[in-house]
Order: C-alpha cells, then structure tokens, then sequence
C-alpha cells in the first residue's frame, strides 16, 4: 500500500470553499493510487469562532484553568474541524473514519500544553486504510497512557502529520497552507519573497526554529529521523511547493555561485537586559544566570563580558527578571521590544564577508544594531521592533534572495 499524509492548516479549513479545495487534492492523490491520511488542524485564526486562540480566549483572565482542561479545550478544535472535514468527504461518496489523536494511536508524554509524541502505534489507521476508508486525524492531539488528552504545542498539527508519516512509512507528507511554500521570508513581509524548491532537513529545521513559523521545527526533526520526504504546498493551487528532503545529491549538485543564504526570518517581542555590577564584584554573572534559571526565565542572545552581561528575554517575563536582578543588588538597563532578525544559510559557514553584507545593509538604512551573534548556519541581529520590517527587507534585497 503506498500512503500519503496530507495535512491542512487552519486558513485551509476554515470555510466551505477552502475545505472544497483540499478536498481536490486528496481525490488527487487517490487518482495517483495512494491511501490517504488527512490530518486537519482548528477552523481558522483567532478570531473565528472555532480557532485555537478563539477557544482559549473562552476563559476570562479571572478564572483559573490547569494545563490538562487547558488541552481538553484546545483539543475541541481539532476535533470539530475533523468531523466537519469527514462529512463533507462523506457527501462527496468516500468512505470515511474520523480519529482523534488518541484513536489513531498518538502516545504522548503528559507536559500538557507541549506534550512529547512517545509512541505511535497505527494499527488502527492501517485497518481503515486497508478498507479502502479515507482516514482523517485530528492534528495537535494526542493522548497519554492514563487517558488524557494532550497537545503538541502551538503549531503542532505538523508535527502530527510529520510522526503519522515516519509510522506509517508514507510516501510524502504534504503540507498544506496559505502560502506557495517555504519562501525566502515571510511572504507577508516581504512582499518579493521568492519560494524555495528544494530544501534540506537541516536546512529548514535551521530557518523554523529561528522563527518561520509556516512549518514546525519539531515536525521536521521527526520527518528527518525516516528521511520522509515533505512538501509545503498552497491548497488554493496545484503548484509542486517546497519539497524538503535529505538531499545529499541535490547538495553535491549545487552549483558553486549558489546562494549564501536560505532567507531571512524573525522573533520579536523581546526585551534586551543589560547588567552590571555596583562593586565589580567577579562571579556576579554567575548570580545572574543562576537566578534566571532558578525562576524559571529562558535567556537567549546572551554576552558575556568581566564587566556586564547582556542576554534578552520575551516581554512577558521582563518583569520578574528585573525584580530577581534587583533583588540580588545588581544594576539593570532594559531596552524593550526589540527583535532579532535571523539571516540562515548552509552556505554561511567559511564565507568571508556575509557579516559585511549584513551590517552594510542595515547601516544603509540607518538601522541600529543592538547586538549580534552567529553559529555555523544563522547570523541574528538585534534590532528595534520598528526597525525589524526594514531590517528583512533589506538585508533579502543585499543578498538578492
Ligand atoms: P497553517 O495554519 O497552515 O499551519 P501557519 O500560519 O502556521 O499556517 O504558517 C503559514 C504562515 O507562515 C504564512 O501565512 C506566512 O505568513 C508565515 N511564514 C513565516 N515565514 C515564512 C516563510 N519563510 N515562508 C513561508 N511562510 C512563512
Ligand atoms: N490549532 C493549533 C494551533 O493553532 C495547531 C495547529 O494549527 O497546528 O496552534
Ligand atoms: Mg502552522
């Protein structure tokens, strides 16, 4: 049997017509004789009624909800948009079996809100494949030992798709959105974003989780575990999209002129924190990660220097940062709202002057960088949330991306 997981975001199902257009190419696929899974994700965007962020809003901020009804509630989204799916397929003459994330064998860990997939067992989906039935998944769900309802993580129903791929040995898992594929940035900023054809895994594994968010880092990690192959494609047409893959032929193929950089992506809503010692006191960074971590505050971008150090947390938890670093007397700037705006290329490491090319972008357009940092595939520049539109864009028009 060959199998395919087709899996549709919440703008793909959020109305009749969108759902007419997925509908289109899962009979497709069945044309080319594949036994398809669909995993479907919550109607739509906040806002709607039956999106995600709709359904959490439900709990005024004076009422008190724990993390395991936190996931029941979340949940309902999935799961109503998979019994609508199912029965539109339905009228249209298939055979249908609707699943949640549990029935179809979704074992996860019991971190509620961001719960690990443990196991996949697919019998159960196997079955219905095996009767010829269109199996449709509920996506971001999935159950532990005990019985309770879990979800993945914001984003997660790629992640669903990705783990019911590598356990059902598919084909291809394909991932349907609102955009043409995985472009050189943010389609939404970046009004001349160009799609990207062929990807490697750690290629997109790099760019997700710096920040474009149109294909979950987690749900790659697991399609590169059993080199499944994925394609990130527009439900409203038939265009091939991104496909992402192991690639070892495709990266010795590439010519050596090929571009330096993927694309440009980004994170906002953070707060810079600068930190001193009144006294000079050696040891003092020490304090002030230790105290950090003991609150439970992730850090990141950080710098370490004998005089200060600077690192930045989301503006959330700007608040507690500051009290736990007075508390331990030491001396404390903030700038808020910045953002770091992350330039992720293979082709990075080894080439001289791509640092210049940044910098010489972003002086051009009088944008001041707060701070930077690099690894072996990204170079991140802190900049001022206002700046940050400008920064993508200029920095994608330097490197003709
Ligand atoms: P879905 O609901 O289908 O899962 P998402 O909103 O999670 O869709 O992801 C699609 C969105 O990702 C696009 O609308 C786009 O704004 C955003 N995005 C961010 N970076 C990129 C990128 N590099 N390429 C394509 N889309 C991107
Ligand atoms: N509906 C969930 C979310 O909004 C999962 C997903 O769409 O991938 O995070
Ligand atoms: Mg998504």
């Amino acid at each position: 049997m060959k199998v395919i997981v087709q899996k549709f975001g919440g703008t793909s199902v959020s109305s009749r017509p969108m759902r007419e257009k997925a509908i289109m190419h899962i009979e497709a696929a069945m044309q080319e004789g594949y036994s398809v899974v669909v995993v479907v994700s919550a109607m739509g965007r906040i806002g709607e009624p039956y999106a995600t962020d709709t359904l959490l809003n439900l709990i005024a901020s004076e009422d008190i909800v724990s993390a395991r009804d936190q996931d029941l509630l979340m949940s309902c989204g999935e799961t109503i948009s998979a019994v609508i799916f199912g029965a539109m397929l339905r009228g249209r003459g298939h055979e249908v079996t609707v699943l949640t994330g549990g029935q179809a064998g979704i074992a996860t860990t019991s971190d509620f809100g961001n719960a690990r997939i443990a196991k996949i067992d697919p019998e159960r989906i196997m079955k219905e494949l095996e009767q010829n039935r269109i199996v449709v998944v509920t996506g971001f769900q999935g159950m532990t030992r005990e019985g309770e309802t879990t979800t993945l993580g914001r984003g997660g129903s790629d992640t669903s798709a990705t783990a019911l791929g590598v356990a059902l040995d598919a084909e291809f898992v394909d991932i349907f959105t609102d955009v043409d594929g995985i472009m050189t940035a943010d389609p939404n900023i970046v009004q001349d974003a160009r799609r990207l054809t062929h990807l490697t895994y750690t290629e997109i594994a790099n760019f997700a989780s710096q920040g474009a968010k149109v294909i979950h880092p987690r749900a790659v990690e697991l399609a590169m575990q059993k080199n499944i192959p994925i394609r990130v494609r527009s439900t409203e047409s038939n265009d091939p999209g991104t496909l992402v893959t192991s690639g070892v032929h495709f990266l010795e193929a590439r010519p050596a002129n090929d571009k330096i950089l993927t694309g440009v992506t980004h994170s906002k809503n953070l707060t810079q924190i600068k930190v001193r010692s009144h006294a000079a006191q050696t040891g003092f960074q020490n304090l002030v990660f230790r105290s950090m971590a003991e609150n439970g505050i992730s850090v990141d971008f950080f710098n370490v220097t004998p005089e200060e150090v600077v690192y930045t947390v989301p503006n959330t938890h700007v608040k507690q940062a500051v009290a736990a670093l007075h508390a331990l007397d030491l001396e404390v700037q903030t700038i808020p709202n910045v953002a770091k705006v992350a330039a992720v290329g293979a082709g990075i490491h080894g080439v001289p002057g791509v640092m210049a090319r940044i910098v010489e972008a972003l002086t051009e357009e009088k944008i001041e960088i707060l701070q930077s940092a690099d690894s072996n595939t990204t170079i991140w520049c802190l900049v001022h949330e206002n700046d940050m539109v400008k920064a993508l864009r200029a920095i994608h028009d330097k490197f003709n991306l």
